[in-house]
């Protein structure tokens, strides 16, 4: 029997909004996201990661927080770490 521990991720809102990757998909670009949000009922949104972003010297990688954008607000992330975006893949 195998447990899923589901990472939660922040935007850098505040309140944030938190997230978790539901699914992963590898391509030849990078990593497909499906993200579920935490704190409140959304609808799933996909979030591609590319490969340069992957590549980049950082543990974490952020994304423009599609509910923030969806809100009106530009200039927030979900910060993302790479092991969990690459988490089993
Ligand atoms: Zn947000």
């Amino acid at each position: 029997m195998s447990a899923e521990v589901e990472t939660a991720f922040e935007c850098t809102n505040e309140p944030p909004h938190r997230f978790a990757i539901v699914e992963r998909m590898r391509n030849r670009e990078g990593v497909l996201l499906t993200l579920r949000r935490l704190d409140a009922p959304y609808p799933k949104r996909e979030m591609f990661i590319t490969g340069r972003e992957l590549k980049m010297g950082y543990d974490n990688v952020y994304k423009a927080c599609f509910v923030c954008v969806d809100q009106g607000r530009k200039e927030t992330a979900i910060v993302l770490a790479k092991a969990d975006i690459q988490a089993g893949l």
